[in-house]
């Protein structure tokens, strides 16, 4: 015989454990979404196939005189890379800030990259 109280507690938290185990799923399938948008890589990348970060890349390349921030060298716009003085790694809220970026010739930029 069950006792009263706890009549039907098992089959509840049967329930109840499930309908915990989905809100965890669509909870993790948000928190994915959100690290995906707030992902400084993603976002420093869609900044630069923008009209703002192409046209700054460009005024860039004028300032920096067509060459590569580290070894000097003359290079040429396309194929250029724009590299962030502090590393984006160590630095995420300074993804976005044009103040530390540069602009070097893709080995340069490698690397950096690989130190
Ligand atoms: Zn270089």
């Amino acid at each position: 015989m069950e006792y009263l109280p706890f009549k039907g507690l098992t089959e509840r938290l049967f329930k109840l454990n499930f309908k915990l185990d989905q809100q965890l799923v669509e909870s993790k399938a948000i928190i994915d979404k959100i690290k995906a948008k707030y992902d400084p890589r993603a976002e420093f990348n869609r900044w630069r196939e923008s009209l703002e970060g192409k046209s700054w890349k460009e005024k860039q390349y004028k300032n920096q005189k067509g060459c590569c921030a580290i070894c000097k060298q003359l290079i040429p716009l396309k194929g250029s890379h724009i590299d962030h003085i502090k590393p984006l790694a160590s630095y995420p809220d300074l993804a976005l800030d044009t103040r530390n970026m540069q602009i070097t010739c893709p080995d340069c930029n490698i690397s950096k990259g690989n130190k």
